[in-house]
């Protein structure tokens, strides 16, 4: 497979299109690589990928640059993504050290608990952060005591198999961790099948992860998804409404609005909207967008052609807008920043563009602001400008979304739990448990005899 890079439209390099029989390959390679893996002391097993993350950590820069060759992602967020493989091998090694089971008071024995690995893992990524949703899964699911298989997205295979080399260099055991470049319907769906994969880990589209879904049902395999958005950004009148405008471009553009934690649904209090219209205009249009090798650049290209045209479904590029920002000409899979005036039953304002555009909606109240917010089928993150405390923790309440942020629009860390209500997903990643969702639960009852008189 040919790996363009959407800056340029060049091709890069060229991929193995992984088939059924090569998944089956690598499903009897890990396997056979698990047990004596898992039978490590858990310090063996955190020093191996404190190795892992020591060869990440030499070769960022490295990591880095080939993220915007194969992602059109701008050279500082790149390098933010190296560092965050870095920082989740890292974390998910203590995690080893520290993944303890219970003991449990009973009558007459002693019980116990342990956390079992599941054996191969398959993880599946998009092509969004290619290189940190990798290691979402890879870090925890191999300091748990398994062997993973990765499948990289078609378009994004690069990095996945540079941090298989460089696995490789640390020393884990050769067939623990592989990736496999190839086509969802093929080397994904064969991994999904494969009665020898314990767990998918999946990350993409709602629309894919419902099929996934439907297919671990059949083997009742464990499966983690990390699905699409539509996620809110909700301005009020007492808010510091200068600061909200100023952050707002960024919680839509960033990554070209590729993030499924994109701020996309605009929501502000009628009293100050024109306000904040006012102060959104210059920020959107300051926004700088261009070369991702520049360190300036703060957007870059599209993917690919076919989200572009995805985009373009949604909004026409003379289609009129309240606010549009500029896109370089030429070559590449550009798309200006953009930002309508809809209704909340636009079909742009309900489904996930994927792309650099908001929708912006007022709104009179608090009751309204929760209605308009929770009326997705999605629930992924979202952010809540107010300085009134007591506001901020009622909607931080009633908002239904996994990863929400007060005066801010961060919503990932690695050290804390990252994953969605409703249609965005099933499960949770990162934080403290990230690695039991690797592993399954034995409960053990020890039999104690009384003592013989
Ligand atoms: P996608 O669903 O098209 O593909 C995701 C991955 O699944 C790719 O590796 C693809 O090859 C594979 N795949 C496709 N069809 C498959 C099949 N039938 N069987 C097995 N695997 C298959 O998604 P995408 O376009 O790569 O990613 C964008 C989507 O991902 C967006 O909806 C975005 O919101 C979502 N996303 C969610 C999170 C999160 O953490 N919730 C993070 C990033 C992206």
């Amino acid at each position: 497979m040919d790996i363009l890079n959407p800056a340029t439209e060049e091709v890069v390099a060229t991929v193995p299109d992984s088939t059924a029989r090569d998944v089956d390959a690598a499903v009897r390679r890990a396997a056979a690589a698990q047990p004596a893996w898992a039978a490590l002391a858990p310090g063996d097993r955190a020093r191996a990928l404190r190795r892992f993350a020591a060869a990440v950590d030499a070769h960022l820069e490295e990591l880095a640059l080939l993220e915007v060759r194969e992602a059109g992602h701008p050279i500082g967020n790149a390098r933010w993504e190296a560092g965050n493989v870095r920082d989740l091998l890292d974390y998910a090694a203590g995690g080893a050290e520290r993944l303890t089971g219970a003991q449990i008071p009973v009558a007459g024995g002693l019980d116990v608990t342990f956390h079992e690995p599941l054996g191969v893992v398959a993880v599946i990524a998009p092509w969004n952060f290619p290189m940190p949703i990798a290691a979402w899964g890879l870090a925890p699911a191999l300091a748990a005591g398994n062997a993973v298989l990765l499948k990289p997205a078609e378009t994004t295979p690069l990095t996945a198999l540079r941090l298989a080399e460089l696995a490789l260099e640390a020393q884990l055991p050769e067939g623990l961790f592989q990736v496999l470049p190839g086509r969802g319907p093929v080397a994904g769906a064969a991994l999904v099948e494969h009665p020898g994969v314990a767990k998918v880990v999946f990350t993409g589209s709602t629309a894919v992860g419902k099929q996934i879904m439907a297919k671990c049902a059949a083997g009742v395999k464990r499966v983690t998804l990390e699905l699409g958005g539509k996620s809110p950004n909700i301005v009020f009148a007492d808010a510091d409404v200068e600061r909200a405008a100023a952050a707002a471009p960024g919680a839509f553009l960033d990554n070209t609005g590729q993030d499924c934690c994109a701020r996309s649904r605009i929501l502000v209090q009628r009293r100050v909207y024109d306000r904040f219209m006012e102060l959104l205009e210059p920020a959107v249009k300051s926004f700088v967008t261009g070369d991702p090798a520049d360190p300036a650049t703060q957007m870059g290209p599209l993917i690919s052609a076919a989200q572009r045209e995805r985009v373009r479904g949604y909004v026409p590029e003379d289609a009129p807008a309240a606010i549009r920002g500029e896109a370089p000409a030429g070559k590449g899979f550009w798309y200006p920043a953009t930002v309508l005036e809809a209704a909340p039953d636009d079909r742009v304002a309900t489904e996930e563009v994927f792309g650099p555009v908001a929708v912006v909606i007022p709104f009179e109240d608090e009751a309204e602001a929760v209605r308009l917010a929770n009326a997705t089928d999605y629930g992924l993150s979202g952010s809540i400008w107010t300085r009134d405390v007591s506001r901020a923790l009622r909607l931080s309440r009633a908002v239904a979304a996994g990863n929400l942020s007060v005066n801010s629009h961060s919503s990932v860390r690695y050290w804390t739990p990252f994953g969605g209500f409703k249609q965005s997903g099933l499960g949770r990643e990162l934080g403290p448990g990230a690695l039991a969702a690797f592993a399954e639960t034995k409960n053990v009852f020890i039999a104690i005899d009384p003592l013989e008189e």
